[in-house]
């Protein structure tokens, strides 16, 4: 891992990007949503989630701006249940799977 997509590890404040949680979502969202861009409900940032940092830990996944550090996603495990908490994203914008295949299909 190395450049600005990259992981910064080390110390209290270690992430890594958004990329990294696209395994875990993946069981949550049948695309890739760290493709979505989403609308940070603290500063109003709009970016894709892949430019998201997560910052692992024992309770589970949290997705933080990468500006302004708030919350955007939570994801956690719990006895036999996941949690999902999406209240840090005003919204999710994506490419519905059957665009995405047609515009290959064009290419
Ligand atoms: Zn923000």
């Amino acid at each position: 891992m190395d450049g600005d997509a990259s992981a910064r590890l080390g110390g209290k404040d270690s992430y890594l990007d958004g990329n990294a949680a696209a395994g875990a979502l993946s069981e949550i969202f049948t695309f890739d949503v760290t493709m979505a861009r989403g609308r940070c409900e603290q500063c109003g940032a709009v970016a894709a989630l892949a430019t998201a940092r997560w910052y692992p830990d024992s309770h589970g996944l949290v997705l933080r701006c990468s500006l302004c550090e708030g919350v955007l996603l939570r994801l956690v495990d719990h006895d036999d249940l996941r949690w999902v908490d999406l209240r840090g994203l005003s919204f999710l914008e994506f490419t519905p799977q059957e665009r995405r295949e047609s515009e290959i299909d064009a290419v």
